[in-house]
């Protein structure tokens, strides 16, 4: 769970339309339509990448007038499915997943079920992503390989990460002392 206190504010007036903003934007906040930037309030976790990559100062962060709360409801989510799908990633429901927001495997699993297809609906709805953005999303695409989701080509996003699970059966049975299967 995370509050976010503000939220991105585009000046027209300076905004040129490069896109750089957009590209950048982990939660698809921010567009440029008509040349000009514009951020969907709805989406944006305040993150400041935008405002930080503009080149004409044309992005300031602004308090929200009523604070907004990211973060998964699990609850509504059928947990037997919830607990398929992370077993499918070889994760466990209360892994951690991002530490800047302290997002669970289990909330980006449940997000995925309801219907969550990219990373930036991840970053939006559980908040998963929206800080440093190291290692949560590397985990976040196991969920997505598990649950038959194309995983997309973006420089924005880290390489899948191999896990002790992606070892070959044959090289753990060749070095049982490794424990590379676990005794989960
Ligand atoms: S980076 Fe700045 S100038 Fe470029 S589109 Fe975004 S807000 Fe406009
Ligand atoms: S989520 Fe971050 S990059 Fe996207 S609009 Fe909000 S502050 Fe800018």
């Amino acid at each position: 769970m995370k509050v976010v206190h503000f939220v991105s504010v585009v000046d027209p007036r300076k905004c040129n339309g490069d896109r750089l903003c957009e590209g950048l934007c982990p939660a698809g906040a921010i567009k440029v339509v008509e040349k000009k930037a514009r951020v969907d309030a709805t989406r944006c976790v305040a993150c400041g990448k935008c405002a930080d990559v503009c080149r004409e100062e044309a992005v300031t962060l602004i308090r929200r007038d009523d604070p907004m709360a990211i973060g998964f409801n699990v609850a509504a989510v059928d947990p037997a499915k919830v607990q398929e799908l992370c077993m499918k990633a070889s994760l466990l429901p209360d892994l951690l997943v991002c530490a800047c927001t302290g997002t669970l495997a289990g909330e980006v699993a449940a997000a995925v079920i309801s219907g969550a297809r990219s990373p930036e609906d991840i970053v939006a709805r559980t908040g998963a992503g929206s800080g440093c953005g190291i290692y949560c999303m590397g985990v976040v695409f196991k969920l997505f390989q598990a649950a038959g989701i194309r995983i997309p080509e973006d420089p924005r996003w880290n390489n899948l990460p191999l896990t002790a699970a992606d070892v070959p059966e044959v090289v753990s049975e060749k070095y049982p002392a490794y424990y590379f299967r676990g005794r989960i």
